[in-house]
Protein backbone atom coordinates (compact mmCIF):
# COMPACT_ATOMS: atom_id res chain seq x y z
CA UNK A 1 0.00 0.00 0.00
CA UNK A 2 1.46 3.56 -1.42
CA UNK A 3 1.00 6.22 1.14
CA UNK A 4 -1.12 9.21 0.60
CA UNK A 5 1.38 11.67 0.36
CA UNK A 6 3.07 9.21 -2.00
CA UNK A 7 0.36 9.55 -5.07
CA UNK A 8 0.51 11.73 -7.41
CA UNK A 9 -1.75 12.16 -10.89
CA UNK A 10 1.64 11.64 -13.07
CA UNK A 11 5.74 10.83 -11.90
CA UNK A 12 8.29 12.25 -14.00
CA UNK A 13 11.31 9.82 -14.00
CA UNK A 14 14.45 11.85 -14.82
CA UNK A 15 14.94 15.46 -14.53
CA UNK A 16 16.87 16.58 -17.25
CA UNK A 17 15.64 19.61 -19.30
CA UNK A 18 12.62 17.05 -20.95
CA UNK A 19 11.33 15.99 -17.96
CA UNK A 20 11.38 18.88 -15.72
CA UNK A 21 9.21 20.77 -18.71
CA UNK A 22 7.03 17.75 -19.09
CA UNK A 23 6.84 17.90 -15.32
CA UNK A 24 6.05 21.79 -15.43
CA UNK A 25 3.44 21.54 -18.07
CA UNK A 26 1.76 18.96 -16.32
CA UNK A 27 1.39 20.36 -13.42
CA UNK A 28 0.71 24.25 -14.70
CA UNK A 29 -2.83 21.89 -16.07
CA UNK A 30 -3.63 21.29 -12.99
CA UNK A 31 -2.33 18.04 -11.85
CA UNK A 32 0.00 16.66 -9.00
CA UNK A 33 3.64 15.81 -10.75
CA UNK A 34 6.36 14.34 -8.88
CA UNK A 35 9.64 14.62 -10.32
CA UNK A 36 12.36 11.70 -9.47
CA UNK A 37 16.00 12.40 -10.45
CA UNK A 38 19.30 11.95 -8.54
CA UNK A 39 19.96 15.60 -9.16
CA UNK A 40 23.27 15.60 -10.19
CA UNK A 41 25.42 18.85 -10.26
CA UNK A 42 23.97 20.52 -13.86
CA UNK A 43 27.37 22.46 -14.26
CA UNK A 44 28.38 19.10 -15.13
CA UNK A 45 26.43 19.16 -18.87
CA UNK A 46 29.10 21.66 -20.87
CA UNK A 47 27.07 21.75 -23.85
CA UNK A 48 24.27 24.47 -25.23
CA UNK A 49 21.16 23.97 -26.86
CA UNK A 50 19.81 25.94 -29.48
CA UNK A 51 16.31 26.31 -28.94
CA UNK A 52 13.78 26.98 -31.58
CA UNK A 53 10.94 29.62 -31.44
CA UNK A 54 8.45 27.01 -30.54
CA UNK A 55 10.45 25.63 -27.64
CA UNK A 56 11.26 29.42 -25.98
CA UNK A 57 7.36 29.90 -26.40
CA UNK A 58 6.29 26.68 -24.55
CA UNK A 59 8.96 27.77 -21.64
CA UNK A 60 8.25 31.43 -21.68
CA UNK A 61 4.22 30.10 -21.30
CA UNK A 62 5.82 28.04 -18.37
CA UNK A 63 7.22 30.91 -16.43
CA UNK A 64 10.84 30.18 -16.73
CA UNK A 65 12.25 32.06 -20.27
CA UNK A 66 12.33 35.52 -18.00
CA UNK A 67 15.06 33.81 -16.15
CA UNK A 68 17.53 32.40 -18.66
CA UNK A 69 16.33 35.14 -20.95
CA UNK A 70 19.99 37.29 -20.30
CA UNK A 71 22.19 34.40 -20.64
CA UNK A 72 20.89 33.09 -23.75
CA UNK A 73 21.63 34.75 -27.32
CA UNK A 74 19.63 35.39 -30.59
CA UNK A 75 20.21 33.22 -33.67
CA UNK A 76 19.20 35.69 -36.40
CA UNK A 77 20.59 33.90 -38.99
CA UNK A 78 21.72 30.69 -39.72
CA UNK A 79 24.74 30.12 -42.79
CA UNK A 80 25.85 26.67 -43.99
CA UNK A 81 29.19 26.14 -45.68
CA UNK A 82 30.76 23.30 -47.80
CA UNK A 83 33.88 22.71 -46.58
CA UNK A 84 34.25 19.28 -47.55
CA UNK A 85 36.83 20.43 -50.91
CA UNK A 86 35.15 17.82 -52.81
CA UNK A 87 34.52 17.58 -56.16
CA UNK A 88 30.74 18.04 -55.74
CA UNK A 89 30.40 20.74 -53.75
CA UNK A 90 26.97 22.56 -52.34
CA UNK A 91 27.06 25.99 -52.21
CA UNK A 92 26.56 28.43 -49.58
CA UNK A 93 23.33 28.88 -48.16
CA UNK A 94 22.22 31.22 -45.41
CA UNK A 95 18.87 32.34 -44.16
CA UNK A 96 17.39 34.81 -42.20
CA UNK A 97 14.92 34.80 -39.86
CA UNK A 98 13.04 37.72 -40.68
CA UNK A 99 12.34 35.75 -44.35
CA UNK A 100 9.76 33.68 -42.00
CA UNK A 101 8.60 36.77 -40.40
CA UNK A 102 10.50 35.95 -36.81
CA UNK A 103 13.21 38.20 -35.15
CA UNK A 104 15.27 34.83 -34.45
CA UNK A 105 15.16 31.25 -35.65
CA UNK A 106 15.72 30.50 -31.66
CA UNK A 107 18.22 31.10 -28.74
CA UNK A 108 20.99 29.60 -27.50
CA UNK A 109 21.20 28.82 -23.61
CA UNK A 110 23.92 26.78 -22.08
CA UNK A 111 22.03 23.50 -20.29
CA UNK A 112 23.14 23.94 -17.32
CA UNK A 113 21.08 27.66 -17.07
CA UNK A 114 17.93 25.92 -18.59
CA UNK A 115 18.05 22.83 -16.07
CA UNK A 116 19.10 25.02 -13.04
CA UNK A 117 16.02 27.38 -13.85
CA UNK A 118 13.18 24.76 -14.71
CA UNK A 119 14.44 23.10 -11.04
CA UNK A 120 13.63 26.45 -9.48
CA UNK A 121 10.71 26.80 -11.64
CA UNK A 122 9.41 23.15 -10.12
CA UNK A 123 9.97 24.09 -6.74
CA UNK A 124 7.51 27.58 -7.11
CA UNK A 125 4.62 25.18 -8.56
CA UNK A 126 2.43 24.12 -5.54
CA UNK A 127 1.27 20.89 -7.34
CA UNK A 128 5.10 19.62 -8.78
CA UNK A 129 7.53 17.85 -6.74
CA UNK A 130 11.34 17.30 -6.92
CA UNK A 131 12.77 14.43 -5.17
CA UNK A 132 15.92 13.68 -5.02
CA UNK A 133 16.02 9.95 -5.63
CA UNK A 134 16.82 7.22 -8.37
CA UNK A 135 14.33 5.23 -9.68
CA UNK A 136 14.95 1.48 -9.23
CA UNK A 137 12.23 -0.49 -10.72
CA UNK A 138 8.16 0.39 -11.42
CA UNK A 139 5.01 -2.14 -11.32
CA UNK A 140 2.33 -1.60 -14.04
CA UNK A 141 -1.04 -3.06 -14.05
CA UNK A 142 -4.66 -2.28 -15.54
CA UNK A 143 -4.89 -0.10 -12.19
CA UNK A 144 -2.03 1.97 -11.98
CA UNK A 145 1.92 2.10 -11.64
CA UNK A 146 3.79 1.77 -8.86
CA UNK A 147 7.72 3.60 -8.72
CA UNK A 148 10.29 1.80 -6.23
CA UNK A 149 13.19 3.95 -5.19
CA UNK A 150 16.46 3.45 -4.42
CA UNK A 151 15.65 4.18 -0.29
CA UNK A 152 13.39 1.64 -0.36
CA UNK A 153 10.08 3.87 -0.93
CA UNK A 154 7.18 3.89 -3.67
CA UNK A 155 5.34 6.53 -5.48
CA UNK A 156 1.68 5.58 -7.39
CA UNK A 157 0.55 7.51 -10.21
CA UNK A 158 -1.94 6.97 -13.00
CA UNK A 159 0.86 7.06 -15.60
CA UNK A 160 5.02 7.53 -15.89
CA UNK A 161 6.58 9.96 -17.85
CA UNK A 162 9.66 8.19 -18.75
CA UNK A 163 12.34 10.98 -19.14
CA UNK A 164 15.33 9.17 -17.74
CA UNK A 165 17.50 9.28 -20.95
CA UNK A 166 18.90 6.98 -23.25
CA UNK A 167 19.66 4.33 -21.25
CA UNK A 168 15.75 4.55 -19.92
CA UNK A 169 15.39 1.85 -17.06
CA UNK A 170 11.10 2.85 -17.34
CA UNK A 171 10.82 2.20 -21.22
CA UNK A 172 12.88 -1.59 -20.34
CA UNK A 173 10.15 -2.09 -17.61
CA UNK A 174 7.04 -1.02 -20.19
CA UNK A 175 8.32 -3.75 -23.03
CA UNK A 176 9.17 -0.98 -25.32
CA UNK A 177 12.28 -1.88 -27.67
CA UNK A 178 14.27 0.12 -29.35
CA UNK A 179 16.25 0.70 -32.58
CA UNK A 180 19.98 1.81 -32.13
CA UNK A 181 22.75 2.54 -33.85
CA UNK A 182 26.20 4.44 -34.09
CA UNK A 183 28.49 6.30 -35.86
CA UNK A 184 31.83 6.34 -36.47
CA UNK A 185 31.99 10.04 -34.82
CA UNK A 186 32.46 12.08 -31.96
CA UNK A 187 31.47 16.35 -30.92
CA UNK A 188 33.64 17.95 -28.86
CA UNK A 189 32.07 20.44 -27.36
CA UNK A 190 33.74 23.95 -25.78
CA UNK A 191 32.74 27.66 -25.01
CA UNK A 192 34.80 30.17 -27.00
CA UNK A 193 35.63 33.70 -26.52
CA UNK A 194 36.53 35.80 -29.78
CA UNK A 195 37.79 38.71 -31.45
CA UNK A 196 35.48 39.17 -33.41
CA UNK A 197 31.54 39.58 -33.71
CA UNK A 198 29.20 36.43 -34.08
CA UNK A 199 25.90 39.52 -35.27
CA UNK A 200 23.40 36.58 -34.30
CA UNK A 201 24.59 34.41 -36.63
CA UNK A 202 25.36 30.38 -36.21
CA UNK A 203 27.38 28.82 -38.81
CA UNK A 204 27.36 25.18 -39.74
CA UNK A 205 31.01 24.41 -41.70
CA UNK A 206 30.17 21.19 -43.30
CA UNK A 207 33.25 18.73 -43.38
CA UNK A 208 34.08 15.72 -44.72
CA UNK A 209 33.94 13.78 -41.38
CA UNK A 210 31.10 16.12 -40.19
CA UNK A 211 29.83 19.54 -38.75
CA UNK A 212 31.96 22.09 -37.13
CA UNK A 213 29.48 24.75 -35.96
CA UNK A 214 29.86 27.90 -34.49
CA UNK A 215 26.88 28.91 -32.31
CA UNK A 216 26.15 32.48 -30.30
CA UNK A 217 26.12 32.53 -27.32
CA UNK A 218 25.76 36.31 -25.13
CA UNK A 219 28.80 38.75 -26.02
CA UNK A 220 31.38 37.79 -28.26
CA UNK A 221 31.24 34.15 -27.05
CA UNK A 222 30.03 30.98 -29.14
CA UNK A 223 29.38 27.38 -28.11
CA UNK A 224 31.19 24.75 -30.38
CA UNK A 225 30.29 21.55 -31.43
CA UNK A 226 32.82 19.88 -33.61
CA UNK A 227 32.08 16.68 -35.10
CA UNK A 228 34.63 14.44 -36.33
CA UNK A 229 36.17 11.31 -35.92
CA UNK A 230 36.58 9.70 -32.93
CA UNK A 231 40.39 9.37 -33.10
CA UNK A 232 40.29 13.37 -34.20
CA UNK A 233 37.89 13.91 -31.19
CA UNK A 234 40.40 11.96 -28.68
CA UNK A 235 43.15 14.14 -29.85
CA UNK A 236 42.22 17.55 -30.36
CA UNK A 237 40.22 17.35 -26.71
CA UNK A 238 43.71 16.18 -25.15
CA UNK A 239 45.41 19.81 -26.54
CA UNK A 240 45.92 22.47 -24.20
CA UNK A 241 43.26 25.58 -24.59
CA UNK A 242 46.09 27.66 -26.88
CA UNK A 243 46.40 24.68 -28.95
CA UNK A 244 43.08 23.82 -29.08
CA UNK A 245 42.11 27.29 -29.83
CA UNK A 246 44.82 27.36 -33.06
CA UNK A 247 42.40 24.23 -34.25
CA UNK A 248 39.41 25.87 -34.46
CA UNK A 249 41.05 29.44 -35.83
CA UNK A 250 41.91 27.02 -38.90
CA UNK A 251 38.86 24.86 -38.83
CA UNK A 252 37.06 28.06 -38.99
CA UNK A 253 39.11 29.94 -41.50
CA UNK A 254 39.16 32.59 -39.01
CA UNK A 255 35.65 33.15 -39.33
CA UNK A 256 35.91 34.80 -35.98
CA UNK A 257 39.39 36.11 -35.64
CA UNK A 258 41.44 34.48 -32.76
CA UNK A 259 39.53 32.59 -30.50
CA UNK A 260 40.33 31.22 -26.78
CA UNK A 261 38.83 28.14 -26.17
CA UNK A 262 37.80 27.50 -22.34
CA UNK A 263 39.78 25.75 -19.99
CA UNK A 264 37.57 22.47 -20.35
CA UNK A 265 36.04 20.67 -23.12
CA UNK A 266 33.51 17.39 -23.43
CA UNK A 267 33.18 14.92 -25.92
CA UNK A 268 30.13 12.64 -27.15
CA UNK A 269 30.10 9.38 -28.94
CA UNK A 270 27.44 10.05 -32.10
CA UNK A 271 24.51 7.19 -31.38
CA UNK A 272 20.76 6.96 -33.07
CA UNK A 273 17.75 5.15 -30.99
CA UNK A 274 14.47 5.23 -31.40
CA UNK A 275 11.72 3.86 -29.76
CA UNK A 276 9.39 1.53 -31.29
CA UNK A 277 6.65 2.60 -29.26
CA UNK A 278 6.70 6.18 -27.93
CA UNK A 279 3.79 5.02 -24.86
CA UNK A 280 2.79 1.82 -23.60
CA UNK A 281 1.54 0.46 -20.46
CA UNK A 282 1.08 3.62 -18.63
CA UNK A 283 4.72 4.56 -19.62
CA UNK A 284 5.02 7.48 -22.16
CA UNK A 285 8.16 8.19 -23.18
CA UNK A 286 10.12 11.45 -23.67
CA UNK A 287 13.51 13.30 -24.33
CA UNK A 288 16.19 11.05 -25.28
CA UNK A 289 14.16 7.93 -23.47
CA UNK A 290 12.08 8.02 -26.74
CA UNK A 291 14.86 9.23 -29.21
CA UNK A 292 18.79 9.98 -29.82
CA UNK A 293 20.01 11.94 -32.74
CA UNK A 294 23.33 13.13 -33.67
CA UNK A 295 23.92 17.13 -32.53
CA UNK A 296 23.23 18.45 -36.27
CA UNK A 297 21.02 20.70 -36.97
CA UNK A 298 19.89 21.37 -33.34
CA UNK A 299 16.99 19.16 -33.41
CA UNK A 300 17.34 16.70 -30.14
CA UNK A 301 16.04 19.01 -26.96
CA UNK A 302 13.59 20.66 -29.26
CA UNK A 303 12.32 17.23 -30.71
CA UNK A 304 12.06 16.65 -26.51
CA UNK A 305 10.48 19.68 -25.61
CA UNK A 306 7.27 19.01 -28.17
CA UNK A 307 7.12 15.39 -26.60
CA UNK A 308 7.10 17.11 -23.20
CA UNK A 309 4.24 19.93 -24.10
CA UNK A 310 2.31 16.75 -26.27
CA UNK A 311 1.98 14.28 -23.30
CA UNK A 312 1.22 17.23 -21.29
CA UNK A 313 -1.65 18.53 -23.96
CA UNK A 314 -2.92 14.76 -24.02
CA UNK A 315 -2.85 14.18 -20.32
CA UNK A 316 -4.39 17.68 -19.73
CA UNK A 317 -7.60 16.80 -22.51
CA UNK A 318 -8.03 13.25 -20.95
CA UNK A 319 -7.91 14.68 -17.26
CA UNK A 320 -10.50 17.23 -17.89
CA UNK A 321 -13.04 14.53 -19.75
CA UNK A 322 -12.74 12.63 -16.68
CA UNK A 323 -10.59 9.80 -18.67
CA UNK A 324 -8.24 7.50 -17.35
CA UNK A 325 -4.49 9.97 -17.97
CA UNK A 326 -2.69 6.46 -17.76
CA UNK A 327 -4.56 4.75 -19.93
CA UNK A 328 -4.29 3.07 -23.60
CA UNK A 329 -6.34 5.54 -25.03
CA UNK A 330 -4.08 7.94 -23.90
CA UNK A 331 -0.98 6.08 -24.64
CA UNK A 332 -2.16 5.30 -28.31
CA UNK A 333 -2.71 8.95 -28.91
CA UNK A 334 0.70 10.45 -27.83
CA UNK A 335 2.09 7.73 -29.53
CA UNK A 336 0.46 8.81 -33.06
CA UNK A 337 0.60 12.82 -32.05
CA UNK A 338 4.46 12.21 -31.97
CA UNK A 339 5.66 9.48 -34.69
CA UNK A 340 5.49 11.60 -37.85
CA UNK A 341 7.61 15.19 -35.89
CA UNK A 342 10.40 12.34 -34.51
CA UNK A 343 10.66 9.77 -37.50
CA UNK A 344 10.48 12.75 -39.95
CA UNK A 345 13.44 14.73 -38.56
CA UNK A 346 15.14 11.87 -37.34
CA UNK A 347 15.48 10.74 -40.58
CA UNK A 348 16.56 13.89 -42.10
CA UNK A 349 19.48 14.05 -39.76
CA UNK A 350 20.60 11.08 -40.20
CA UNK A 351 20.41 11.32 -44.19
CA UNK A 352 22.39 14.77 -43.82
CA UNK A 353 24.89 13.19 -41.56
CA UNK A 354 25.66 10.35 -44.16
CA UNK A 355 25.46 12.67 -47.18
CA UNK A 356 28.20 14.14 -45.41
CA UNK A 357 30.16 11.14 -45.19
CA UNK A 358 29.67 9.40 -48.01
CA UNK A 359 32.56 8.80 -50.70
CA UNK A 360 29.41 8.04 -52.72
CA UNK A 361 29.31 11.00 -55.86
CA UNK A 362 25.55 10.57 -56.41
CA UNK A 363 24.70 10.61 -52.37
CA UNK A 364 26.85 14.44 -52.57
CA UNK A 365 25.40 15.44 -55.35
CA UNK A 366 22.24 14.70 -53.48
CA UNK A 367 23.50 16.94 -50.84
CA UNK A 368 24.45 19.42 -53.01
CA UNK A 369 21.28 19.50 -55.22
CA UNK A 370 19.09 19.91 -51.60
CA UNK A 371 21.36 23.02 -50.39
CA UNK A 372 21.18 24.48 -54.08
CA UNK A 373 17.32 24.41 -53.84
CA UNK A 374 17.52 25.90 -50.51
CA UNK A 375 20.13 28.82 -51.80
CA UNK A 376 17.52 29.97 -54.13
CA UNK A 377 15.04 32.30 -53.48
CA UNK A 378 10.77 31.62 -53.29
CA UNK A 379 8.12 29.85 -51.84
CA UNK A 380 9.31 25.83 -51.53
CA UNK A 381 12.95 27.82 -49.97
CA UNK A 382 10.29 29.30 -47.25
CA UNK A 383 8.36 26.15 -46.33
CA UNK A 384 11.26 23.97 -45.77
CA UNK A 385 12.97 26.72 -43.78
CA UNK A 386 9.32 27.51 -41.60
CA UNK A 387 8.86 23.75 -41.03
CA UNK A 388 12.79 22.43 -40.48
CA UNK A 389 13.36 25.15 -38.43
CA UNK A 390 10.13 27.22 -36.73
CA UNK A 391 7.97 24.69 -37.44
CA UNK A 392 4.00 25.30 -37.09
CA UNK A 393 2.74 22.03 -38.13
CA UNK A 394 1.25 19.61 -35.59
CA UNK A 395 2.90 21.71 -33.06
CA UNK A 396 1.24 20.79 -28.97
CA UNK A 397 -1.14 23.83 -28.16
CA UNK A 398 1.37 25.82 -25.99
CA UNK A 399 4.05 25.79 -28.54
CA UNK A 400 1.67 27.60 -30.91
CA UNK A 401 2.02 31.18 -31.41
CA UNK A 402 -0.98 33.10 -30.10
CA UNK A 403 -2.59 36.49 -30.92
CA UNK A 404 0.69 38.57 -31.11
CA UNK A 405 3.32 36.97 -28.16
CA UNK A 406 0.41 37.06 -25.49
CA UNK A 407 -1.13 34.01 -24.88
CA UNK A 408 -4.85 33.83 -23.65
CA UNK A 409 -6.01 31.10 -20.80
CA UNK A 410 -8.04 30.37 -23.52
CA UNK A 411 -6.10 28.96 -26.18
CA UNK A 412 -4.56 26.50 -23.43
CA UNK A 413 -6.47 23.72 -21.85
CA UNK A 414 -5.36 24.94 -19.02
CA UNK A 415 -4.75 28.15 -16.96
CA UNK A 416 -1.44 30.26 -18.01
CA UNK A 417 1.06 30.05 -15.71
CA UNK A 418 2.14 33.77 -16.98
C1 LIG B 1 27.08 17.72 -28.48
C2 LIG B 1 25.59 17.89 -28.39
C3 LIG B 1 25.00 19.10 -28.73
C4 LIG B 1 23.60 19.25 -28.70
N1 LIG B 1 23.04 20.43 -29.10
C5 LIG B 1 21.69 20.54 -29.13
C6 LIG B 1 21.06 21.74 -29.60
O1 LIG B 1 21.70 22.73 -29.96
N2 LIG B 1 19.69 21.79 -29.63
C7 LIG B 1 18.93 20.73 -29.25
O2 LIG B 1 17.70 20.82 -29.33
N3 LIG B 1 19.49 19.60 -28.79
C8 LIG B 1 20.85 19.47 -28.73
N4 LIG B 1 21.42 18.31 -28.26
C9 LIG B 1 20.55 17.27 -27.71
C10 LIG B 1 20.21 17.56 -26.25
O3 LIG B 1 21.38 17.87 -25.52
C11 LIG B 1 19.52 16.35 -25.64
O4 LIG B 1 18.40 16.03 -26.44
C12 LIG B 1 19.01 16.64 -24.24
O5 LIG B 1 20.04 17.06 -23.38
C13 LIG B 1 18.36 15.38 -23.66
O6 LIG B 1 17.62 15.75 -22.52
P1 LIG B 1 16.77 14.65 -21.74
O7 LIG B 1 16.11 15.38 -20.63
O8 LIG B 1 15.94 13.86 -22.68
O9 LIG B 1 17.85 13.61 -21.21
P2 LIG B 1 19.01 13.77 -20.13
O10 LIG B 1 19.54 15.16 -20.12
O11 LIG B 1 19.94 12.64 -20.40
O12 LIG B 1 18.27 13.55 -18.73
C14 LIG B 1 17.97 12.29 -18.24
C15 LIG B 1 17.81 12.45 -16.73
O13 LIG B 1 17.34 11.20 -16.21
C16 LIG B 1 17.98 10.97 -14.98
N5 LIG B 1 17.91 9.53 -14.73
C17 LIG B 1 18.46 8.51 -15.45
N6 LIG B 1 18.16 7.32 -14.90
C18 LIG B 1 17.40 7.61 -13.80
C19 LIG B 1 16.77 6.80 -12.82
N7 LIG B 1 16.87 5.47 -12.84
N8 LIG B 1 16.07 7.42 -11.84
C20 LIG B 1 15.96 8.77 -11.81
N9 LIG B 1 16.51 9.57 -12.72
C21 LIG B 1 17.22 8.99 -13.70
C22 LIG B 1 19.39 11.52 -15.15
O14 LIG B 1 19.93 11.86 -13.88
C23 LIG B 1 19.12 12.76 -16.00
O15 LIG B 1 18.93 13.91 -15.20
C24 LIG B 1 22.80 18.15 -28.29
C25 LIG B 1 23.40 16.93 -27.93
C26 LIG B 1 24.77 16.80 -27.98
C27 LIG B 1 25.40 15.45 -27.62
Amino acid sequence: MVAAENRFDVVVAGGGPAGLSAALAIAAAGLTVAVVDPLADPARDRRTSALMVASVRMLRRLGVWSDCAAEAAPLERLRIIDDTGRLVRAPSVEFAASEIGEAAFGWNIHNRVLVATLRRRIGEMPSAHLIVATVTGIELDADGAVVRLADGSRLAAALVVAADGRRSLCRRAAGIAVDEWSYDQAALVTDLEHERPHCGVSTEFHGCNGPFTLVPLPGDRSSLVWVDRPRAVETFAALSPEGLAGEIERRSHRLLGRVRAAARCATYRLSGLNARRYAARRVALVGEAAHVIPPIGAQGLNLGLRDAAMIAEIVADAFEAGRDIGGEEVCTAYDAARRIDIVSRAGAVDLLNRTLLSDFVPLQALRAAGLRVLSGIGPIRRLIVREGIAPTHGLPRIMRPADGDGMTAGSLPYAAVE
